[in-house]
């Protein structure tokens, strides 16, 4: 019988693991959040996936759990492990990417570079931060931020009082320094439970308004130090962590050279997109093989350069089909990704690969095709 990995999360991550996992043998599984998303071909079941019970039927169907987003609660995670289910990432790992703070204690502890950062529970606080820090911060929601929401800069001690005067007993908010970064940086690396590692080269992300809106990889003038110290901080954590399947590590590069970590995802990302189309082995079949534990694949580029860049809706009146058409039509040479969402200003519905032996041509194509979109 083919090995059954049960996906919790309909989006287009858990969409994206369909095609690798029809090519891999794997019988895929989706538990949807509703009638209709992106990752439907596979949903075998829709429900709410912090009712323990709906995971728990869904689980019992399968022999590995997954994810499509890290927003399962903690205790639906550890009922399941109690129960004898394999869930990768497991929630010991998964906890540092459901909780910023959660994450930046750990990473303290395994000596990881970082931004200088505090828990912070009242003005007093941030304003303490700030003085110390040269009178601005970074303040985050530790929990369900997503896309640049729960991020906010600040310059003066009331700047998140809105926040502060949600926070329930005993929880805080996060606040960092605002870092002088040159580029943000991700790199990805996937775990087996047996141990085996594979890293992927370190990739340039550009952010607009919060949201990834391009990915170079490799990251241009990535000499063999940086690339080794992002391959290292991947490799520390997910080790560190005892992370299963994909890790993604938001990284900042500062003028000064020096990298830090922004933040971490369990998953497939929006950073390894590129992947799919530019390395031997995409993200997704490899948090595929990862999850199930099956030898992973090989994560060399397959060319010099592979960029991609997001669609995210607009206001366009002409419909999806029309302009797929059109870009199809126009860029045979890209490879154009849709996930079957509703356009909407702003949300992302597909994405565009590149590939090629010069990077001024692959962002061009890139970006000529996404833009048939706009
Ligand atoms: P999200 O969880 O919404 O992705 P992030 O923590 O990744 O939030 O922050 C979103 C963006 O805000 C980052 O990609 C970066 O551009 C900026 N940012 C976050 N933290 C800092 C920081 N400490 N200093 C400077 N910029 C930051």
């Amino acid at each position: 019988m083919a090995l059954r990995v049960g996906v919790i999360g309909g989006g287009q991550l858990a969409r994206m693991m369909i095609a690798p996992a029809v090519e891999l043998g794997i019988d895929i599984r989706v538990l949807a959040e509703g009638d209709g998303m992106s990752a439907q071909l596979a949903a075998t079941a829709v429900g709410d996936y912090r009712d323990l019970a709906t995971v728990r039927a869904f689980a019992a169907d399968v022999d590995v759990v997954t994810f499509d987003h890290e927003h399962v609660p903690q205790e639906v995670l550890r009922a399941l492990v109690d129960e004898g289910v394999a869930v990768h990432p497991g929630p010991d790992a998964l906890r540092f990417a459901q909780d910023k703070l959660d994450m930046r204690a750990r990473l303290a502890d395994l000596g990881v570079p970082q931004p200088e950062w505090a828990a912070v529970r009242s003005s007093d606080d941030l304003g303490a931060f700030l003085a110390a820090h040269g009178g601005a911060g970074v303040v985050k929601t530790p929990r369900g931020g997503y896309d640049g929401k729960g991020v906010r800069v600040v310059r003066a001690a009331d700047g998140a009082d809105d926040w502060f005067a949600q926070l329930g007993p005993g929880e805080a908010l996060l606040v960092e320094e605002l870092v002088p970064f040159v580029r943000e940086l991700a790199q990805q690396v996937a775990r087996r439970p047996s141990g085996q590692i594979a890293v992927y080269p370190v990739v340039e992300t550009v952010q607009r308004d919060g949201v990834c809106a391009e990915v170079i990889a490799p990251a241009p003038a990535a000499g063999d130090r940086l690339a080794q110290v992002a391959s290292e901080i991947g490799v520390r954590i997910a080790e560190g962590l005892g992370v299963t399947g994909m890790l993604a590590v938001e990284l900042f590069e500062t003028d000064d050279e020096r990298i830090l970590v922004n933040e971490l995802a369990m998953r497939p990302h929006n950073s390894g997109h590129w992947s799919q189309d530019g390395a031997v082995t995409g993200q997704f079949e490899q948090h595929l093989r990862a999850v199930a534990d099956l030898p992973l694949g090989a994560t060399a580029p397959r060319a010099p350069w592979t960029v991609m860049v997001n669609i995210l809706g607009g206001p366009q009146d002409a419909t999806i089909d029309e302009r797929f058409d059109a870009a199809m039509s126009a860029h045979p040479d890209a490879k154009i990704h849709t996930y079957g969402k509703a356009s909407r200003p702003g949300r992302k519905v597909g994405h565009v690969n590149a590939t090629g032996d010069d990077l001024d041509d692959a962002v061009y194509t890139a970006r000529a095709a996404a833009a048939h979109f706009d």
